[in-house]
C-alpha cells in the first residue's frame, strides 16, 4: 500500500477494464466530476461532526462519557480486517488465529481540500505514546509492537485501546474500532476461557447506546446462527444500531444465492440499518499482492457480472464504497442524535467536578518559598479558626458554647441537689457529739461542710473530663478542616493539642482542688461567714452556709474550666502552632495525602477535558 496516489472511492485515477481508452477517459471524467461533487457535498455536511467527535476524543472525553462510534465485530476470519483494509486503504496485521488482540481504533481522515492531494500521514498512538510514521507499510509492525506492549507477547488479549490515525487523500472520514474476533477453540498458549474473554470485551463496546455495531458475517456460513449477530441482537434487539456486512460472496455454495439475497434485502433477520455485501481480496489475491485499488475494481466487476447479486448495486447494498458512504452517513446522523445528550452529560459532570474540586482546595506550590508562604497561610487560617472558636464566633456542627452550657447546667443541677439533700437538719444528728441540744459544735459544722464539699469533687472532675472531650472534638474538627490533606501537619497539630490539653487539664484539676480547699479555709476566715455564724441559729447553720459554697462553686468551676481548658488552651495552641515555622521542614509538613493529590489531579484533568468538550460542543448546540 505504498502507492499514495490511488484512491478507490472518489477519484478517477484507476481503471482496469478492457474498454477503449477514449471511452474510458470520457466516462471517467464524467464519473469523477459527479463523484467529487458528491464527495464535496458529503464532506461539507459530515466533516464538522466527525471533527467534533475527533476533538472531543482528543481532549480525552471518552474517559468520562461514551462517544458515538462504530465497532467491528465478527468471528475469527470472517473478514473484519479485510473490510477495514478496504475502507482505510492501509494494510492491517493479518495472519491465522487471533491477530487483533487489543481494540484497535482506526481513525480515517480525508485530508484533500477539493482536488488537491496531500500526503498520507499515518499516526499510531497508544497509551501516552505517539508514534508518527510516514511509511504505511510500517503499520503492521507498529500495531504488533503496541499489542505486545499492552497485551504481552503471544496470544493474550487486552482491553486497552490502540489508536491508528490515517490521514490520507484516499480514505473517507470515519472512525471505527476493530475488536478481536470471536474464537471458538483456544489456540496453544491461550487460556481456556479465551472465547468468553473476547465476548466480554466485545460486550463492553457494543452494549453502549452510543455505538453502531458493524457485524461482519461471511456469506458462506449460516448467517442466522452467527455468534456476532446473536450478540448484537442481544444488546440491540430491534436492530436500530446494528449494521451487518456480508463478506466472501465469491465463496458461497452454488444454490444458496437466493437465500443470501433474501438476507441482504432484509427479509430474514430484519435490521433497521440493513445489510451491505462486500467482496474483498481473497488469500490468493493478497499473496499475489493485488493492490487494494485494483481489488475495488475487481469488486465492482464481480457484482456487475453476478447473476444474482447485480441488483444490489442499484439498491446501494453492495461494494465497499457503498459501505463507506453508508457508514459515514450513519455515523454522522448518530452523532447528531447524540449531541443533546452529550451536552447534558457534560454539563452535569462539570457541575459535579467543580463541586468536588472545591472540597479538594488548591494544593501547595512546588517551590520552597511559595510552599512556606502557603504553610504560613494555612497555619494562620487554623489559628484564626481556633481563636474564633474559643470566642464562640465560629460554630462547627455542634455549637461548642451550647454544649458547654449544657455541661455547666448539669454541674449546677448536681449542686442544687446537694443543697436540698442537706436541708434536713436531722442529718446533723449523725455528727452530734456530747454537746447539748441547741448548741452547735463549731467543728461539727466544719465536718459536715467539708464532707459535703468533698462529695462535689467527683462531679467536678467528671464535668472537667466531659468538657475536655467536647473541646478536643471541636479542635480536632478544625484541624481536619484545615489540614485534612496534609497527614504530617495534621498529626503534628493533634499531638500539640493533646500535649497542651493534658497539661491544662492537670492545671485545671489542681485549681479546682485548690478551690475546694479554699472553701473550707474561707469558712474559718471570711467575715461574711462569721456574720452568718452570729446571725443565724446554729441549727440552720449548715443550711445557710452551703448555698454560699454552692453559689460560688456553680460559678467558679465553669470559669476555671472555660479559662484554662478553652481560652488558655487556644492561646497556647496558637503560639505553639506558629513555632512550627521555626526551622520547619516545609515539604515534609506539606506532604500531601497521595489519595488527595491524586484525586485533585484527576479532578483537574477532568475539569480541563469537560471544559474543552463543552467549548467544542457549543457551536453545535
Ligand atoms: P478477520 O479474522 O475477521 O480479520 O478476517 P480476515 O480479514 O483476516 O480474513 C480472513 C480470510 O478471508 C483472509 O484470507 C481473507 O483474504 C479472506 N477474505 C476476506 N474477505 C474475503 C472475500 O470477500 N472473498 C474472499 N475470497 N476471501 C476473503
Ligand atoms: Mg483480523
Amino acid at each position: 500500500m505504498a502507492n499514495l496516489s490511488m484512491s478507490y472511492f472518489f477519484s478517477s485515477s484507476s481503471s482496469s477494464s478492457a474498454r477503449s481508452r477514449v471511452q474510458d477517459n470520457v466516462e471517467d471524467t464524467d464519473n469523477s466530476l459527479k463523484e467529487r461533487l458528491v464527495h464535496h457535498h458529503l464532506e461539507e455536511s459530515i466533516r464538522p461532526y466527525i471533527d467534533l467527535i475527533d476533538t472531543l476524543r482528543s481532549v480525552g472525553i471518552q474517559k468520562d462519557l461514551a462517544l458515538p462510534t462504530i465497532v467491528v465485530i465478527g468471528d475469527q476470519s470472517s473478514g473484519k480486517s479485510s473490510v477495514l483494509e478496504a475502507l482505510s486503504g492501509i494494510a492491517l496485521p493479518r495472519g491465522s488465529g487471533i491477530v487483533t488482540r487489543c481494540p484497535l481504533e482506526l481513525r480515517l481522515r480525508n485530508v484533500t481540500g477539493g482536488v488537491s492531494w496531500k500526503a498520507v500521514l499515518p499516526r499510531l498512538s497508544y497509551e501516552e505514546k505517539i508514534i508518527e510514521f510516514g511509511d504505511p507499510s510500517l503499520v503492521e509492525k507498529h500495531v504488533e509492537e503496541a499489542q505486545n506492549e499492552l497485551a504481552g507477547k503471544g496470544v493474550k488479549i487486552c482491553d486497552d485501546l490502540i489508536t491508528l490515525e490515517v490521514r490520507s487523500a484516499d480514505v473517507c472520514d470515519l472512525t471505527l474500532i476493530d475488536l478481536p474476533g470471536i474464537a471458538r477453540v483456544p489456540v496453544q498458549g491461550q487460556p481456556q476461557d479465551i472465547g468468553n474473554q473476547i465476548k466480554r470485551l466485545i460486550m463492553k463496546f457494543i452494549e453502549k447506546q452510543e455505538t453502531i455495531n458493524m457485524v461482519v458475517v461471511p456469506c458462506n456460513t449460516d448467517i442466522a446462527t452467527t455468534e456476532a449477530l446473536r450478540m448484537a441482537q442481544e444488546v440491540d434487539p430491534e436492530g436500530i444500531r446494528t449494521l451487518a456486512i456480508l463478506t466472501k460472496p465469491d465463496l458461497i455454495d452454488r444454490g444458496t444465492e437466493k437465500n443470501i439475497l433474501a438476507v441482504v434485502q432484509n427479509k430474514v433477520i430484519p435490521l433497521r440499518k440493513g445489510y451491505v455485501m462486500v467482496k474483498c481480496r481473497g488469500q490468493q489475491q493478497i499473496d499475489e499482492k493485488i493492490p487494494l485499488v485494483e481489488a475495488t475494481q475487481i469488486e465492482r466487476d464481480f457484482f456487475q457480472n453476478h447473476d444474482f447479486f447485480r441488483p444490489l448495486l442499484d439498491e446501494n447494498k453492495a461494494t465497499v464504497k457503498c459501505l463507506a458512504i453508508k457508514l459515514t452517513q450513519d455515523l454522522v446522523s448518530h452523532i447528531k442524535k447524540s449531541l443533546p445528550k452529550l451536552d447534558e452529560q457534560i454539563k452535569k459532570q462539570l457541575w459535579d467536578v467543580r463541586n468536588e474540586l472545591k472540597e479538594c482546595e488548591a494544593g501547595p506550590p512546588q517551590d520552597l518559598k511559595g510552599a512556606k508562604q502557603f504553610l504560613i497561610k494555612i497555619l494562620t487560617k487554623f489559628n484564626d479558626k481556633i481563636k474564633s472558636l474559643s470566642f464562640g464566633e465560629l460554630i462547627i456542627k455542634d455549637n461548642l458554647f451550647v454544649q458547654l452550657r449544657t455541661e455547666y447546667k448539669k454541674w449546677n443541677d448536681g449542686l442544687n441537689d446537694t443543697k436540698t439533700s442537706l436541708k434536713s437538719a436531722e442529718l446533723s444528728q449523725n455528727y452530734r457529739g456530747r454537746e447539748l441540744l441547741g448548741f452547735s459544735n463549731y467543728r461539727v459544722f466544719e465536718m459536715i461542710l467539708q464532707d459535703r464539699v468533698a462529695k462535689l469533687k467527683e462531679p467536678a472532675i467528671k464535668s472537667l473530663n466531659s468538657i475536655k472531650d467536647i473541646i478536643l472534638k471541636q479542635f480536632t474538627d478544625v484541624s481536619h478542616q484545615c489540614f485534612r490533606n496534609y497527614p504530617v501537619l495534621l498529626n503534628t497539630t493533634m499531638n500539640k493539642i493533646d500535649n497542651i490539653q493534658s497539661s491544662q487539664q492537670a492545671k485545671t484539676e489542681q485549681r479546682i482542688m485548690d478551690q475546694f480547699e479554699m472553701e473550707s479555709m474561707i469558712y474559718t476566715q471570711d467575715p461574711i461567714y462569721l456574720k452568718f455564724l452570729n446571725e443565724i441559729s446554729s441549727d440552720k447553720f449548715s443550711e445557710a452556709q452551703l448555698p454560699i459554697v454552692v453559689q460560688r462553686m456553680a460559678d467558679q468551676l465553669p470559669m476555671l474550666i472555660s479559662f484554662y481548658m478553652l481560652k488558655e488552651t487556644a492561646q497556647l495552641l496558637c503560639t505553639d502552632m506558629l513555632s512550627i515555622l521555626e526551622g520547619a521542614n516545609v515539604s515534609e509538613l506539606l506532604f500531601e495525602d497521595s489519595d488527595v493529590s491524586k484525586r485533585r489531579k484527576y479532578l483537574q484533568s477532568r475539569l480541563g477535558r469537560l471544559t474543552a468538550a463543552q467549548e467544542a460542543l457549543s457551536d453545535f448546540i
